[in-house]
């Protein structure tokens, strides 16, 4: 890829994710962001949106390849919504083109019983991409925040010393996640957030189709219905988490998911956006690497 296309597709997509990028959690409202939104791009545009993905998808790879040479840096990227609000088909699409040998995706489910006999961030920590790496959370520490928030059971299961599970319980985590966050941030490992904000009609839609296409029934479960019932809670809690933890260190972007098309666009744009932050290159090599080059040219052209 020429480097003025490249450099335009990264102004492009800085463009494209910025409506959705929440950097400062104090003036961030849920109600702001419509699951529906796709800037002023019609149903028609859809084509042409898989082909911007497309491009998106071969941007993603040459700078994922850059990562991994220079080997300095490493990206994170979390992964949050309610069921069926296209999570997997997201990070299967936007991450197609990319070397697998780069990239590792990790699903947090229900914590078991050794993580549960440590403090919450362990079982995520030791997923934490190396550098030169792309990290995918499936979820994450955040359903500490939204799960366990909903559900108090699950914090009760969590075996803390009672006299520290108080009324601060969800403010303290909070600051927690900010601060090691920010120690992430301040190690080279770049945090991008994204919460897919999908309607509770399309959830409906997706379930039907779920439970009416035998290729899909196995995505669907009893719980799923369950969690839904909790619908007006749940939104209370992802906006309370993106309040409290969109910072400019880790931004949360908060990307409309009733079109798939769409937010998968966006996703593919605000992670081009955070490798272009980077200012990746390939490593150069030094005097006494060219010189050991030159030789070995020499000797291979001889014989
Ligand atoms: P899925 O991603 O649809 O396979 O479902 C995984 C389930 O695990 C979801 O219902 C999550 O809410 C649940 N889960 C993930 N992390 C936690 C946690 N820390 N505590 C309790 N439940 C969790
Ligand atoms: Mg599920």
């Amino acid at each position: 890829m020429k480097e003025k296309t490249m450099r335009d597709i990264c102004k492009m997509a800085r463009k494209l994710a910025k409506p959705y990028r929440m950097t400062d959690g104090d003036s961030f409202r849920l109600k702001d962001i419509s699951p529906a939104d796709t800037l002023d791009l019609k149903a028609e545009d859809k084509p042409r949106a898989q082909e911007v993905l497309a491009i998106g998808v071969q941007t993603l790879a040459t700078l994922q390849d850059m990562l991994y040479a220079q080997d300095r840096w490493g990206l994170l990227l979390i992964f949050q919504a309610m069921d069926a609000a296209g999570k997997d088909g997201a990070i299967k699409h936007v991450m197609s083109g990319v070397n697998p040998q780069g990239v590792d995706v990790h699903s947090f489910k229900v914590p078991s019983a050794e993580d549960l006999d440590h403090d919450y961030l362990w079982r995520c920590m030791k997923y934490v991409p190396e550098r030169g790496r792309i990290g995918i959370f499936n979820r994450s520490y955040y359903e500490e925040t939204l799960v366990v928030r909903v559900h108090p059971e699950f914090l009760t299961n969590q075996k803390l010393p009672p006299e520290l599970v108080t009324k601060d319980i969800w403010k303290d985590r909070f600051q927690d996640i900010r601060s090691f966050e920010r120690y992430l941030v301040r190690n080279g490992i770049v945090i991008r957030k994204f919460f897919l904000h999908v309607s509770k009609k399309e959830q409906k839609r997706r379930f039907l189709e779920r439970v009416e296409n035998p290729d899909k029934n196995w995505k669907f479960s009893a719980s799923d219905l369950k969690e839904r019932e909790f619908w007006n809670q749940y939104m209370e809690a992802y906006e309370d988490m993106i309040r409290q933890t969109a910072t400019e260190d880790a931004p949360w972007f908060v990307v409309p998911a009733d079109n798939k098309w769409f937010t998968r666009v966006i996703i593919a744009a605000a992670v081009i956006d955070a490798l272009a932050s980077m200012n990746l290159s390939y490593p150069e090599v030094g005097e006494e690497k060219q010189k050991e080059l030159t030789a070995v040219r020499k000797a291979l052209t001889k014989k």
